[in-house]
């Protein structure tokens, strides 16, 4: 199967080539150039969550060998993982919770960026290629550590994670700047998320960096890489594969999907599953007060042309949704110039409008609501007092969109919400839901959390406040290239 560029279908590689390059030199994202896999359900009951991903993965990445698919799932998906099931589910009347957050680093990111370095470098090898992968990752809190615990001591790998200096939770920081592993490294910088975001694009074409890349390739971790999309398809299918086990449904009952979104990534994986077999009604898309997705789904028309609201479900504060792109040419029967033409007006007046056609195909298979911070707050009480649920603020908004969802169309399928972080991650938004009082410190948080509900802390954030701090480098914007032309250096010399 050959992956091809949302903006130029003649532009076609393999997976391996499109996990090596991340997005296509067009700007556009790759997609796979027909998608006739359709997986047999009956048989993914019976499989363990190893054996489902090795055979999903494989057919959507089906120039590896079966091998190497099974050694990167190996390698991922063990104990680093808190539960054994990888995705456990978390039933409740009527539905269920699909807790994406067992992971090294308590946040949904993990299942995929647990295995795309093992996708990588298996790739660089089938390429002959034995360059050190330098990874350079901007973030703005929650992808950046999950990359740094993805990558480290992976061999042939090497990562470094900007972060904007100011902006970044204490919690975040302090995962981040404990990082363990030889290969990584973490730098804050004296400016925004984009200024990192525009340092690291910005090092890819550098001439002083260029300069020094020898036996090195610079790569990214970025949301966009089909080896970070695929993976997140496994998980639709071993929760559906959970409740037919469970007796909560027949084997090729329709189901709902509710997922909290932000770059639309997670929610793509459960239209592929879709693609491919899985019995879904709907897939209802939750967003916070960025609500520039509810607006599309429900209009066709998309319109970034508005203010950006912080919340407390950060990892959601998006108005940008790169990965819709790749839903418009599906849906649009692969109408690259099309998806193109919207890219570019979006850039240039940050606004475009679908055909009738592709909206009507959008709202057959997406519903979409949003919930202001009020909600979302009343919603995390009420799940724990009412059905036993500790969750966190991005859960609470997928909650809150399935009960609107329920109450305006009395659906009463079953419906399963995409639980995307411990809600130890984010302790002092929860303590304030629970009680009304915001705790000063995030770590004295997660111990009033803890005194409130008896759930267990995970063990990577219990730890977290008496690990020793391991980088403290914060550097000016204007320094950035400098320091990253330096380590390309001193990684080509490590290489000789
Ligand atoms: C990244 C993230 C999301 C949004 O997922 P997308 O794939 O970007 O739509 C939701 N919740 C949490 C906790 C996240 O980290």
């Amino acid at each position: 199967m050959k992956y091809e560029s949302t903006r130029n279908k003649n532009t076609k590689v393999l997976s391996h080539q499109a996990v090596i390059r991340g997005l296509a030199d067009d700007g556009g994202l790759f997609v796979p150039e027909k998608i006739d896999i359709h997986f047999d359900l009956e048989k993914l009951c019976s499989l363990s969550y190893q054996e489902a991903a090795c055979e999903i993965i494989h057919a959507f990445l089906d120039d590896y060998s079966e091998e190497e698919i099974r050694k990167c799932v190996d390698n991922a998906y063990d104990d680093k993982f808190s539960s054994n099931e990888i995705v456990p589910l978390h039933l409740i009347e009527n539905g269920a919770f699909m807790e994406l957050w067992h992971g090294p680093t308590c946040a949904f990111k993990d299942v995929a960026l647990t295995i795309l370095p093992h996708l990588l470098t298996a790739a660089y090898k089938k390429e002959n290629r034995d360059d050190t992968v330098a990874i350079l990752t901007a973030t703005s809190g929650d992808t950046g550590k999950a990359a740094l615990s993805g990558f480290a001591d992976v061999p042939h790998t090497n990562i470094t994670v900007f972060y904007p200096e100011i902006g970044v939770s204490p919690i975040q920081k302090k995962q981040m700047n404990t990082s363990e592993g030889k290969n990584v490294e973490v730098i804050a910088v004296k400016g925004n998320f984009d200024d990192c975001q525009r340092l690291v694009k910005q090092a890819v074409h550098d001439p002083l960096v260029e300069k020094n890349l020898k036996g090195v390739t610079i790569s990214s971790a970025n949301s966009i890489n089909i080896g970070r999309l695929v993976p997140q398809i496994v998980y639709y299918y071993t929760a559906y594969a959970s409740l037919v086990r469970k007796g909560k449904i027949r084997c090729g009952e329709e189901i709902n999907y509710t997922v909290p979104t932000g770059n639309f990534g997670d929610i793509l994986a459960g239209w592929l599953a879709k693609e491919t077999g899985l019995p879904v009604h709907k897939l209802i898309c939750a967003s916070n007060t960025n609500n520039v997705l509810t607006d599309f789904i429900n209009t066709g028309i998309y319109d970034r042309r508005r203010t950006f609201h912080p919340t407390i479900s950060p990892s959601m504060d998006i108005l940008i949704s790169s990965n819709l792109e790749r839903l418009l040419y599906l849906l649009s029967a692969r109408n690259d110039s099309l998806v193109a033409e919207l890219m570019k007006e979006l850039n240039e007046k940050g606004v475009y409008t679908v055909p009738a056609e592709i909206k009507e195909k959008i709202q057959k298979d997406f519903s979409a609501y949003w919930t202001d911070e009020d909600a979302c707050r009343k919603t995390i009480k009420a799940a724990f007092e009412e059905d036993h649920a500790l969750i966190d603020p991005h859960t609470a908004v997928a909650l809150h969109a399935m009960r609107q969802y329920q109450k305006e169309t009395g659906d009463t399928r079953m419906n399963v919400v995409l639980s995307t972080a411990s809600p130890y991650k984010f302790a002092a938004n929860v303590v304030q839901s629970l009680t009304g009082t915001k705790p000063e410190d995030d770590f004295d948080a997660m111990d009033q959390l803890y005194q409130l509900t008896g759930e267990p802390i995970p063990y990577s954030l219990s730890t977290l406040k008496d690990k020793p701090v391991r980088f403290t480098r914060v550097i000016e914007i204007k320094d950035g290239i400098q320091t990253i032309a330096d380590k390309m250096k001193e990684l080509g010399n490590d290489h000789d």
